[in-house]
């Protein structure tokens, strides 16, 4: 039987926006159906041409608008549309702030069932933009030089990019200095199709704190043309080089990293401060890339844990430790555990850095480890978790359950996930206190979230 739906493909209605998807597009809806559409914000009034239909929900372009939202602005961004980058830069970002707010609001109620709970206001940036210590470009070739920004929107071209409004200018200049020197010296760029050329990407590194950089050439060969007179130009011209180094990619892929890493100049690691905290920072290590907002979610994390210097903390999913080694200052003890070993190489490596010695990190699936310690009689008074975005594995929930600290404290990238996993704890003996949204990422539609369980006595 053929559905009969509300609308039909090619027709031109007019609509009125309700909402804001997770990914930013408007939401209009006809006889209860969702049409989502690039750049609708909720409460502007358009016509739009229907350009898909599902059978739950279809897609919409926008042909005219007749009423805009108070909260439209006009992107600062030159390249807002080619990029994609960036998803709300049309939004103010108070609208942005309060946009997210909701949205955390409505999933953990429609996917957790998470009902009466307080979402709060979230932490935004004073100065919402230039925020990103890291950028990572794909190169190009043009006559007589380089091209270096991002791929066009749904596609593999290259688009020069002299600025992005999110990125330190530092980094911006760094990758002009560095495209115009390899470009002077013949380093041609790499090519997808053929396989051929040298220089894939480039990837610049900023210590907020330290004003360090680090700057990595990845290329498709070992050998790089010219290599001196580049090293030697890139350090005359960039004050605050610290390091530069050769990652090689000789695959065809899309992964940008290669397997080999090899320092050409100074140091291995640059260094960097999320509070009293030193990072050392090299080529292959993930390191948070707004790190003022890191510091702002941390300091939450540490608030909810509400330590008195008595407690044990296990802190699954630790990365390399910057949540552990932001604990310890107030814990008795804190175990890490991560599943990539450089990480916890770096972690073992930052806790030396700093003198830290009340903390402990273990490489291994979380969901494997934690039960393992736990049968080794090691408990929990606060379990922190932190997972990617596809939240956290049952069997650690599980363990959660099971082992009962008295309080977790659920950092999360993923509102969806993080219902979902807040239901389970909700009915393994834990209620949600709270939630505290951080703005990571202004600008985009990510959201990052901070949550307090504590459990219920019975
Ligand atoms: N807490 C850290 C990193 C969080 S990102 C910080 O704030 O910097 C999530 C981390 O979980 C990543 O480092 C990823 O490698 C790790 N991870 C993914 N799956 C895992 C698993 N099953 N067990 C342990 N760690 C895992």
């Amino acid at each position: 039987m053929k559905i009969q739906l509300p609308v039909q493909k090619n027709d031109y209605i007019d609509v009125t926006f309700v909402d804001l998807t997770h990914d930013g597009h408007g939401v209009a809806k006809v006889d209860g159906y969702p049409i989502f559409v690039p750049n609708g914000l909720p409460g502007e009034k358009a016509k739009i041409k229907v350009i898909k239909v599902n059978k739950g929900y279809g897609f919409g372009r926008i042909i005219e608008l007749y009423e805009t939202s108070p909260d439209r602005v006009k992107p600062d961004c030159p390249i807002y549309k080619e990029c994609g980058g960036c998803q709300l830069q049309h939004l103010s970002y108070s609208g942005q702030l309060k946009a997210k707010q909701k949205q955390v609001k409505d999933v953990l109620q429609r996917i957790g069932k998470i009902e009466n709970v307080t979402v709060h206001p979230v932490l935004g940036m004073e100065d919402p933009w230039r925020y990103r210590n890291k950028a990572q470009v794909p190169v190009g070739d043009r006559e007589g030089g380089l091209i270096a920004g991002f791929y066009q929107h749904r596609s593999h071209d290259i688009i020069d990019m002299e600025a992005c409004l999110i990125q330190q200018e530092k980094n911006d200049t760094v990758i002009q200095t560095v495209k115009e020197i390899c470009g002077k010296h013949g380093v041609r760029a790499y090519n997808e199709g053929t396989h051929k050329g040298t220089l894939r990407h480039i990837m610049a590194r900023y210590g907020m704190k330290t004003g360090e950089v680090m700057i990595v050439l990845i290329t498709r060969t070992t050998d790089l043309p010219n290599k001196k007179a580049i090293i030697d130009e890139i350090t005359a011209q960039i004050p605050g080089v610290k390091s530069i180094v050769q990652n090689i990619n000789t695959q065809r892929t899309n992964v940008i990293f290669g397997v080999e890493t090899k320092v050409l100049w100074g140091e291995e690691v640059i260094y960097d401060y999320i509070g009293n905290i030193k990072f050392a920072i090299s080529a292959r290590s993930f390191y948070q890339v707004n790190p003022e907002q890191t510091k702002v979610l941390y300091d939450q994390a540490l608030k909810y844990a509400g330590l008195t210097g008595q407690e044990t903390v296990i802190d699954a999913y630790c990365g390399i430790g910057t949540i552990s080694l932001f604990l310890t200052e107030k814990a008795k003890k804190v175990y890490g555990v991560e599943i990539v070993p450089e990480a916890i190489e770096d972690a073992k490596r930052n806790a030396e850095l700093n003198g830290i010695t009340n903390v402990e990190f273990a490489v291994g699936e979380a969901e494997r480890v934690i039960p393992k310690w736990y049968s080794e009689g090691i408990t929990a008074d606060v379990l922190v978790v932190d997972p990617p975005r596809k939240g956290c594995d049952e069997t650690l929930l599980q363990t959660i359950i099971d082992m009962k600290p008295k309080k977790v404290v659920y950092v999360s990238c993923n509102p969806a996930t993080l219902a979902r996993d807040l239901r389970i704890l909700e009915d393994g003996g834990y209620q949600t206190v709270e939630v505290q949204p951080v703005d990571m990422f202004p600008q985009t539609t990510h959201v990052e979230c901070v949550v307090l369980m504590s459990r219920v006595e019975k």
